[in-house]
């Protein structure tokens, strides 16, 4: 979609682009506000930010603009005079909260501990309902969302695509030996200039395209049993979240999970029934959607009596992890949410707290790129528990590369509706990596997994990229990784 920078927006937002977010501004017309009551960003949780700045260089959009209305002290401030009533809900307005990944990269490094978690959720809510997007936007979000969180109607989805792929035989390694995904601008130029709403979906679908999986019919179809048992003295009951774009792309990941918490003295439980979480929908700022996702998914698990709840996709843990905060004001749900996010963990986190291993590691050769999800690293705090993972392999080696804070530009459904922004910063992640030439990447989520395959082949590679629990998941089963 494009942007409006600063200087298209007048003497109003924009006008304050590069101004210290402590001078004094006039954002908009007196008493106009771009907040309503419902739910607005909390006060208090803006009054802890210092502006310092200590986040500026750990915001992917500020070390790629420089402009402090796309770094979090200004988007904390943008949210301030909102509160304030000193903006409208402008088009720039929204730009720059739209251009925000959502990645909580600044999270990590304030000092002042600013939760700009929540704070972005509550500004989206409102952007989603009180900004009029135009036709084309909203047809674009609402098929994301007509699609996504509903793992029966993503099949059907992707149906023609696992078909193409298998009568074609064409695959991502086609499309690099082809080149057909390097260096063809997003804004194409056949796009017709003149209707610039139409330029923006037509690069969101090129976008689309570029990041569409590799499916198969049996992976369309892969289940999972209802019930694992533990191999030996069951040590943990846990519950595993299939997720909604892991059960039909990634199977393997679900299959990997149920193999190594078994092997450990896991008895998994995948619960028939579950759906989406809510986690894009939280993340977007559809509040009332994610809601009703979170009290499907506790019920579920409620009613399977597990000790833990696994996630393997880090999206969807941290929000998970965020039930009690989301359904805080509801009083029939309020405990219940507390209690189901303090159960939940990430895969890796539940074989760092069994201890000592179970299962033989047997050697793997390999020199691994540990790519850290935002949503686990910087949302959940969990940055130990998948290295440990790894290195608990004889013979894996995780190599550093550069910037490794910083977001590969997935980001839930960022790269589908900012397809520009996404693909410099996975372009820029790729670059990172490739400078350290890995046989495998790891990362924890699926999205970060597409995003990553797709810049991989605009470089021209063809990487592997795994979730950890895969790795280990062949190490223990002692077979290649394939
Ligand atoms: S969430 Fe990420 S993109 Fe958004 S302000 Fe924080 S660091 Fe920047
Ligand atoms: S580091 Fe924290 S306190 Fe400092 S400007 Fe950023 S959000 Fe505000």
């Amino acid at each position: 979609m494009t942007r409006l920078r600063s200087s298209e927006e007048g003497p109003s937002v924009g006008g304050q682009a590069r101004r210290s977010p402590d001078e004094p501004a006039s954002l908009g017309a007196a008493g106009a506000t771009a907040f309503d009551a419902i739910h607005p960003p909390d006060p208090a949780l803006i009054d802890k930010c210092v502006h310092c700045g200590f986040c500026l260089p750990s915001c992917p959009t500020y070390v790629l603009w420089g402009e402090e209305m796309d770094s979090p002290r200004g988007r904390i401030y943008l949210m301030k005079a909102a509160l304030e009533g000193r903006t409208e809900m402008t088009p720039a307005f929204v730009s720059h909260f739209d251009a925000c990944l959502g990645c909580m990269g600044c999270v990590t490094s304030c000092p002042s501990g600013v939760q700009y978690a929540p704070l972005i959720e509550a500004t989206r809510a409102q952007i989603e309902r009180r900004h009029p997007r135009s036709l084309a936007d909203r047809l674009f979000r609402g098929a994301i969302f007509a699609l996504f969180p509903f793992p029966g109607r993503l099949r059907i989805a992707l149906m023609p695509l696992a078909i193409w792929q298998m009568a074609t035989g064409r695959n991502r390694e086609d499309r690099k030996e082809r080149g057909a995904e390097k260096n063809v601008p997003l804004r194409s130029q056949r796009a017709p200039r003149f209707l610039p709403g139409v330029a923006a979906l037509f690069a969101r679908v090129r976008a689309a395209l570029s990041l569409a999986p590799e499916v198969t019919w049996a992976s369309l179809f892969s289940s999972i049993p209802a019930r694992t048992p533990a191999v030996g003295a069951p040590r943990l009951t846990v519950g595993l979240l299939t997720g909604c774009v892991q059960r039909l792309v990634f199977p393997r990941v679900n299959e990997a999970t149920v193999n190594v918490l078994s092997a450990e003295g896991c008895d998994v439980l995948a619960p028939p029934g579950q759906g989406c979480c809510g986690a894009l929908a939280l993340h977007a700022g559809r509040r009332d959607e994610a809601r009703a996702f979170a009290r499907r998914t506790i019920e579920v698990f409620e009613r399977a009596g597990v000790e833990r709840i696994a996630v393997n996709a880090a999206g969807c843990g941290s929000s998970m992890k965020e039930y009690g905060q989301l359904l805080a004001d509801d009083p029939a749900w309020a405990a219940r949410a507390v209690a189901f996010s303090a159960r939940v963990r990430d895969v890796t986190e539940i074989v760092s707290e069994l201890g000592a291993p179970r299962a033989a590691r047997h050697p793997l050769t390999l020199r691994v790129a540990y790519h850290d999800a935002c949503h686990l690293a910087h949302a959940q705090g969990v940055r130990q528990p998948p290295r440990d993972l790894l290195r608990s392999i004889p013979g894996v080696e995780i190599l550093p590369f550069a910037e490794q804070e910083i977001c590969c530009g997935s980001a839930g459904i960022y790269n589908l509706v900012e397809p520009e922004t996404a693909r410099e910063l996975g372009d820029r992640k790729a670059g990172h990596i490739d400078a350290v030439n890995p046989d495998v990447i790891a990362t924890a989520n699926p999205g970060c997994t597409l995003q990553m395959r797709a810049a991989a082949a605009r470089l021209g590679r063809s990487r592997r990229i795994r979730h950890p629990i895969e790795i280990l998941d062949a190490s223990i089963r002692n077979v290649d990784l394939q």
